[in-house]
This record gives C-alpha cells, structure tokens and sequence, in this order.
C-alpha cells in the first residue's frame, strides 16, 4: 500500500460481510480496495467519504436481468444504479443469423456504450442442437452460463426438451460452465391454458391455476436428474414454490452442484395481487398461494443457505402490452401472448434491506450474501466482486438505516411507470454506491454516465456461503 496517499477513504461506517459487520474504515486506491481497518493505520485519503450511522457493504449484484429490450442498455443499467446496484448479469441470445460468439461480440459492443453499471452476460439457448457448437468459445470468452426454458412451448425453438437439455448439459459442464433452467412443466401448463380458455377461465385471478406449484416441483426434478446424470453444475432461476425447493434440498443434501435463486415477488407478493394488478402482476413462474406458504418457505431457504442468491428478473413492460390481459389473461385478441414479467431492478436492494433485515430482523450478513458474495462466487466473479477486502473491486453500497422512502412507479427510472410496490413504506434507503472506486450513486443522483460500466468475463462457479445466515 502506497504509504502516503491513497484516492479515497470511507470511514465511520459498519462494514458488512457475507459473515460478520464491524466498525472500520476502507481505503482506495484507483478501482481497487486497498485496505480495510481502523483508519489510524489507514494512509489518509484525498476524498473523505463520511459514512458514519450507515452499513458500507460489497456492491450489489443482480444476476437475473432482461435488458435490451424494453428497457435499453442505457435505460435498465441506470435505472438498476438509482437502485444501488453496481453489476448486473443480463440474459441475451443469438438472432436467426449469427452464432453465439457473434451475438456476444454484437451486445458487448452495445452494453458497452451504454451501460453505465459492470455486466455481464448469461445466454439463452433455443432448441437448436447446432448452436451448441458455440458454447466452448463463449465459456472463453466470459459468457459461462446458459439458460434453458422447460416453459413455454407455445413459443416454439425458446422451449427446451429433455433431451437437448441433456446434450446441452453435457457440453456446458465439459466446458467448464454451469447451465441455468426455467423449471416450470410447459406442456402441461400450455394444456391447461388451452383448457381454461375453452372453460372461460382467463380473468387475472385464474391465472394461478394454470400454472400450479407442483410444474416447478416436477420440471425441477427433471432438470436437476439430468444435470446429475451429465455431471454439470445446474442453478435454478427464479424459484417461487416451496414443493421445488425440498427437492433441491434433497439434491444438495445429496452433494449434487445445484443451487438457487429467489426473487422480492416470490418474497413479497402473492397470487392476492392479481386482483388488485391484473396483468401487471403476470409474471413466470407465477405469484403463489395468497396463504403466504410459498413466501415462508422462500424467506426460511434463504435465510437457512439453501437459496444462494436475491435477484430481481427485472422485465418491464409498458402498459399498452400488459392491458389487454384483464379480458384474458392468457392472449390478446390476435393470439399474442400478454407478456410475462414486471420491473424490480430498482426496488429489490431498498425492499430487500427494509423488509428482510428491519421488518423481519435478518441480520444484515444476510444481504451483503444473497446480493453480493453468493452471486459472485456462483457467476464466477470472486473475489474481484462481492466482497470488501484487499485486492477486490472497489464496489460499495452504502444504505442509511434512517432514510425514509415510499415507493412510487411514476419516480421509477425504467420506462414501466408501475410497480407492484406502489405505496409501500421503506425503511433504509441506499444512498451512495461506488463503482471500481468511482462515486456512482450519490444522494439520489448519477454521478458517472452510460458507458462508465465494463465487461465482466466471468469464469467457471464457485460453492456459495451455505448454512444459516448470522
Ligand atoms: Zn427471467
């Protein structure tokens, strides 16, 4: 460590880790941490953040986004930073003509210029045996994780079967990558739909119905049997349904390389917002049983370690879009599907600290894992990102435990003007964020500009913090 001066010091503050939360100071040099202690053993800093009353934590990572698309790469990024947010992990795919190298090198170069966060990227792969031949050099090139979709046939090639699943799992795990699944059974779940519209079942509060919890519980099982079978680490998205999670439980117990995501919604919100959000609150897989045992379930994994990681699978739409689903919930009047998804990149670190660590009295480890260190490890980011020490990225979150905010769609920076969230009271707010030693967020305003975020070639997955969170 340089002994005379170093670029910034931020002191006063509680520093939290994935394991314990202590009083010191963090001292940076250019983008990287220098040193972590008492600031009387610190060099002094050219720039003095005062951080005292308030947790300083490793910035926030999402690993589930969908940028690029209703939400641009300038747009989502900014609007995940107001969040207090510093990386995201996005979702992208190949178009009909190019293959998966080019399609990386196509949305780096837009993600690039805009994003104003670090990214990275996981890619979706279509039912197309062909495109696999593209998954070694991705692994090269950083892009380590790919998703596969057991839903949605009704949407032709986006729909996986079984046994390209099983190939595609083969050559992910050779290659030194770990394959992510949307496990909801979307046979039956398609079988249903047609079902309910014969019957006239398409009201919002007949959607749940259609997808019941047991399709996670039973796509889950198949992904996970096959990921056994292929030897390659697998990591379910998005998990909201108590069934699926004993079931992973089970393949954890058992050492298989599995482990999982939740999401606020799946926290937060039940199938009881239907009625109140109609198609607003569609999303996949769907809001569960309104008897909040979905929601304990989730709360309970992720504090226990059995659920890795918080993220937000921020998708949003504009209204037009989602409208025409309180008629049917299921397709428009011309057979297009009402969109899945709702906006959360902005809202999951505030709803996260307010109603997990105030309201039901997580200790605040549990956030800097679930949102920082879990997802870096699992995404092949440690120990560059996700953590407060020495040598790591100097990504800070800061939140002020005292500030008072209540959310509003209409002051959201994503281009949705609703939220699911609208009204609620949160307690803690993030109110600083620091992005490779840069001030990023700073009192509710940008301080840096799109394209100030950089690629992140990811490696390989690292075993998560597991056990309870204290
Ligand atoms: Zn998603």
């Amino acid at each position: 460590m340089s002994p005379q001066e170093v670029d910034t010091i931020i002191r006063g503050g509680t520093i939290v880790t994935s394991s314990s939360a202590f009083e010191a100071s963090v001292a940076i040099q250019g983008e990287t941490i220098v040193g972590v202690g008492p600031e009387a053993t610190l060099p002094p800093g050219k720039r003095v953040i005062d951080a005292t009353g308030r947790y300083v934590l490793p910035g926030a990572i999402d690993v589930h986004t969908h940028f690029g698309h209703h939400d641009d790469w300038r747009i989502g990024p900014q609007a995940a930073a107001y969040g207090g947010l510093t990386t995201v992990i996005n979702f992208i795919s190949a178009g009909p003509d190019n293959d998966l190298p080019q399609a990386i090198e196509q949305r780096r170069q837009e993600a690039d210029r805009d994003s104003v966060v670090d990214f990275g990227f996981h890619f979706i792969l279509r039912n197309d045996p062909q495109s696999l031949r593209g998954v070694p050099r991705a692994v090269e090139m950083g892009v380590s994780t790919f998703k596969m979709f057991m839903a949605y046939p009704k949407w032709g090639s986006i729909w996986c079967p079984d046994d390209f699943i099983a190939e595609a799992m083969e050559i992910i795990g050779d290659s030194g990558g770990m394959a992510q699944v949307h496990c909801e059974s979307g046979l039956v779940i398609d079988y249903l739909e047609q079902r309910q519209i014969r019957e006239e079942r398409v009201r919002p509060s007949d959607f749940l119905a259609s997808h019941p919890d047991w399709t996670e519980e039973e796509s889950a099982n198949r992904a996970l049997k096959i990921a056994e079978l292929t030897g390659c680490p697998v990591y379910v998205v998005h998990l909201s349904a108590h069934l699926a999670l004993e079931r992973i439980k089970e393949s954890q117990a058992a050492g298989q390389q599995v482990w999982t995501e939740t999401c606020p919604q799946y926290l937060l919100l039940s199938d009881a917002e239907m009625e109140r959000w109609g198609p607003f609150a569609k999303i996949g897989p769907p809001l569960r049983s309104a008897d909040g045992m979905n929601q304990e379930a989730m709360w309970r994994g992720s504090r226990d370690g059995f659920i890795s990681c918080v993220a937000s699978d921020h998708a949003s739409f504009d209204r037009e879009q989602k409208e025409a689903g309180w008629k049917n919930i299921f397709f428009d009047g011309e057979g297009k599907t009402i969109p899945y998804g709702a906006p959360s990149v902005e809202t999951m670190v505030p709803l996260m600290y307010s109603e997990g660590v105030v309201k039901r009295g997580l200790p605040i480890t549990w956030m800097a894992r679930v949102l920082s260190e879990n997802p870096a490890r699992l995404f092949g980011l440690f120990p560059r990102k996700g953590v407060i020490q020495a040598g790591a990225d100097a990504d800070i979150l800061i939140i002020d435990p005292n500030r008072e905010k209540t959310i509003r769609g209409e002051e959201q920076h994503v281009t949705a003007d609703y939220t699911l969230y609208e009204d609620w009271k949160i307690s803690g707010w993030p109110v600083m964020s620091l992005l490779r030693g840069r001030v990023l967020l700073n009192d509710g305003k940008l301080e840096l500009t799109p394209g100030a975020g950089a690629y992140l070639a990811r490696k390989g997955p690292l075993p998560p913090i597991a056990g309870p969170a204290g």
